[in-house]
């Protein structure tokens, strides 16, 4: 479902992706792991063309995109993507968040928007938030929310970045809630978190970045008791 073949990226000197192959098949969940700095962020952000990289490919769908020429918005809009920090428009209710992108990207009609946005709204469990403001929010609502948002796009993919890093510990359960839902329904999804029992859970399979490079990757029962490489193995320790 989307795939980077050998990707490279820098910022100035400094090379932050080394040669990157990741698979992604219809359908899987991936978690990715890893200290900080060693890439992750870069290389979600590469995947959905916020960042471009400086070599390789990313083929989505079995499309080999070409930033000059392919429309981003569109590839974005197959390419979701939840962030730590959710990203809500603050001045925008919680519908009119959601309703934004389908509106503006996919000229999907207002009334269509708003159904489809508050069917979203229902699945994250805040149909009766849609009319509020995000600042009346908590943590975990914001990251439903962002989650419907995303959701609205009817993306191929979706990329977490940290998706509860920022959440008070009694709020993360409600998302990884929905987004273990989400992994059940058959989204393709790649997750960048620190939560191991979700991992274990829902991953299909874990991929370990170390310094710009995938160094491990497995299915979780063979990641977390058998790992092979002695960055894994002090990882694990620090995260568990
Ligand atoms: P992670 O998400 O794994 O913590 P990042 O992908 O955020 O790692 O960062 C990897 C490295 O790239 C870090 O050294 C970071 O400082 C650097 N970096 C990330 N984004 C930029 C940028 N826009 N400009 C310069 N350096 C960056
Ligand atoms: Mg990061």
């Amino acid at each position: 479902m989307i795939i980077g073949k050998n990707i490279h990226k820098s910022f100035g000197s400094l090379e932050v992706l080394k040669g990157i192959d990741l698979h992604v098949q219809p359908q899987e969940v991936v978690v990715m792991v890893g200290a900080s700095g060693s890439g992750k962020s870069t290389l979600l952000r590469c995947f959905n063309f916020l960042e471009m990289i400086n070599d390789g490919e990313i083929i989505i769908d079995g499309k080999q995109i070409d930033p000059k020429r392919d429309n981003l918005p569109k590839v974005r809009a197959e390419v979701g993507m939840v962030f730590q920090h959710f990203h809500l428009f603050p001045h925008k209710t919680v519908i009119e968040n959601i309703i934004e992108a389908p509106m503006i990207v996919k000229k999907v009609k207002k009334e269509q928007a708003i159904n489809e946005g508050l069917q979203l709204l229902e699945k994250v469990g805040l149909r009766d938030k849609a009319e509020v403001y995000p600042e009346k929010l908590s943590g975990g609502q914001k990251q439903r929310v962002a989650i419907a948002r995303s959701l609205a796009m009817k993306p191929k993919v979706i990329l977490f970045d940290e998706p509860t890093s920022a959440l008070d510990p009694e709020l993360v359960g409600e998302v990884l809630q929905v987004m273990k839902q989400l992994a059940q329904e058959g989204m393709t999804m790649v997750v960048v978190t620190h939560e191991m029992n979700f991992a274990r859970e829902v991953a299909d399979r874990i991929v370990m970045l170390h310094d710009g490079n995938i160094i491990e990757e497995g299915q979780p029962e063979d990641f977390f008791e058998n790992p092979s490489h002695e960055r894994t193995k002090q990882f694990l320790k620090l995260v568990n």
